[in-house]
């Protein structure tokens, strides 16, 4: 049997730990998965403030304590914490990096309250990924692959192929570097650069330098040995459009051979309706009246009345350009026109915080809005809702499509990205399909095909059939880890 391999998984955001987005769930999951698959896989992740380090269990490893970590002239500490991803069938090791200075703060990237940028962010994730590196030094793990998420770790592979170059601990460990998502690229300005303590000949147009400033995202699209991103679609779309590429689009067309795309996968022993403990009725397509009950639960908690017949949308979602907001605002009207109920979950940008809670006062027995991060609320507006709305304007791959899937709950989504990839558009005529998609970003388009769902809802066998196919769908982990497990081995063995 081949010899299992050793895989350093670097993330700036681990469920259940810390959360803003789906990159969390993916941290959360695919390690356990390769786990699973029985190879040696740890996690690290920095030690934020906001962690409660009571109830997620964390422990000092007393060995790796103080350990000097140089970031431009300064010299800060790095101590590791360590707890466990555990479910049924495995348990991964998650060490925390951390330092109070720069990490025991509130928010993960930006101060809670204005939604800004910490101001040393520059400082706090070359921290992170130098730390890690002395760090493991210091342990004595040497992993074979060390697994890179976004702009936050995007260092890592830099280092790698330069100031550790010559150090005989690294000499086989290969990097991977996955993107989530395109837009967010961690750039700063020029000045930032010696505090990565990289060769000055790095801040060039060859190496972490693009339109005049630094890009992290961009070190990791340079240095690392393979990269991937989350859906085939989004694979081919940022390194073939300039809208999707934001920028990047020369560096990772140039390094096409090395990039795929490898979609996620869900974890179903989280977003199941069968074991799904924070919603009130557990489901499956055999028992899909329950829905009702869910819904009527939902309604409840959101203030609508329950009306008989009546379709309900649900949103999750950060309240982000990126998820198609300027659509719902520019078509609000039109969609509160029809018949049917809609209820949004979500945060982020100030003025669509406006615009749903304007919504809500205008509507109040159409529209349901919590503007919060709300776990729980997110489980029982999948259980209660009849259709999920993603009308993104970019999608790398997209999660709440497929817990939908699972949920019985049809999806609506724009055609891009992993939304793409995943929902199959409903055709009357072949009685096919998971969902309803449309193409183009414009909100007549979206409406059109809100209005094809809203009608498809009031034939209830077909409705039915429609949400047997989604629930049918296999959308867990396994597949995609044995994707990742084969990237893995290819590069170890070169
Ligand atoms: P992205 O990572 O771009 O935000 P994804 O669809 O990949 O989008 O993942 C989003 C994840 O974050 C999902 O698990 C979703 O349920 C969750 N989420 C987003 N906003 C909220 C919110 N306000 N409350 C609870 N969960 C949320």
């Amino acid at each position: 049997m081949a010899k299992h391999l050793n895989v350093l998984f670097l993330s700036s955001e681990v469920e259940p730990f810390a959360k803003t987005g789906g990159l969390a769930d993916v941290s959360g999951a695919l390690p356990q998965t390769i786990k699973n698959l029985e190879h040696e896989i740890r996690v690290m992740m920095p030690c934020y403030g906001c962690i409660d380090e009571r109830k997620s269990k964390l422990h000092d490893m007393i060995r790796l304590k103080d350990i000097p970590v140089q970031v431009g002239t300064k010299t800060y500490q790095a101590s590791v914490k360590s707890s466990f991803i555990s479910s049924n069938h495995s348990k991964v090791q998650v060490y925390f990096l951390d330092n109070p200075s720069l990490f025991g703060r509130p928010g993960l990237y930006v101060q809670p309250e204005t939604h800004k940028d910490y101001p040393d962010n520059d400082e706090r994730f070359t921290f992170f990924s130098r730390g890690v590196l002395e760090v493991l030094k210091k342990m004595g793990w040497q992993p074979d692959i060390i697994h890179c998420n976004d702009w936050t770790t995007g260092l890592v592979p830099a280092y790698l192929k330069t100031v550790y170059r010559d150090d005989p601990f690294y000499r086989d460990t290969k990097t991977v570097f996955t993107i989530h998502n395109m837009a967010y690229q961690g750039t700063f300005p020029k000045s930032s650069f010696p505090k990565t303590c990289l060769p000055p000949e790095l801040l060039s147009e060859k190496g972490l330098e693009a339109h005049g400033k630094m890009n992290l995202l961009k070190s990791g699209l340079v240095f690392s040995d393979a990269i991937t991103t989350v859906s085939e679609k989004y694979a081919e779309e940022i390194r073939t459009s300039d809208e999707y590429g934001c920028g990047l689009q020369d560096i990772a067309d140039k390094r096409k051979s090395d990039l795929t795309g490898i979609i996620n996968g869900i974890d179903y022993n989280v977003w199941n309706p069968t074991v799904d403990e924070l919603i009130p009725h557990r489901y499956d397509f055999r028992t899909i009246e329950l829905k009702k009950e869910n819904k009527k639960a939902l309604l409840d908690r959101m203030g609508l009345p329950l009306k008989d017949g009546i379709p309900l949308i649900g949103i999750i979602s950060r309240l982000a350009d990126q998820k198609g907001f300027d659509l719902i605002s520019e078509s609000l009207d039109a969609i509160m026109k029809m018949n049917l109920q809609m209820v949004v979950l979500g945060t982020g940008e100030r003025k669509y915080h406006d615009m749903l809670g304007k919504a809500a006062k205008k509507y109040p027995a159409k529209i349901g809005v919590e503007l919060s991060f709300n776990e729980k609320l997110a489980h029982l507006i999948e259980a209660g809702s009849d259709m999920f709305l993603m009308p993104s304007l970019y999608e790398p791959c997209g999660l709440n499509q497929l817990y939908s899937l699972k949920y019985g709950t049809v999806p609506i989504v724009r055609a891009t990205g992993g939304l793409d990839d995943t929902i199959e558009d409903y055709h009357p005529s072949s009685g096919n399909g998971t969902g309803f998609k449309f193409n183009r970003y414009e909100s007549a388009e979206m409406l059109k095909a809100i209005q094809r769902a809203v009608q498809t809802f009031a034939d209830e066998a077909t409705w039915k059939k429609i949400i047997k196919h989604g629930m049918s769908k296999d959308f867990s982990w396994e597949s995609s880890a044995r994707k990742y497990i084969r990237l893995y081995r290819s590069l170890v063995r070169k």
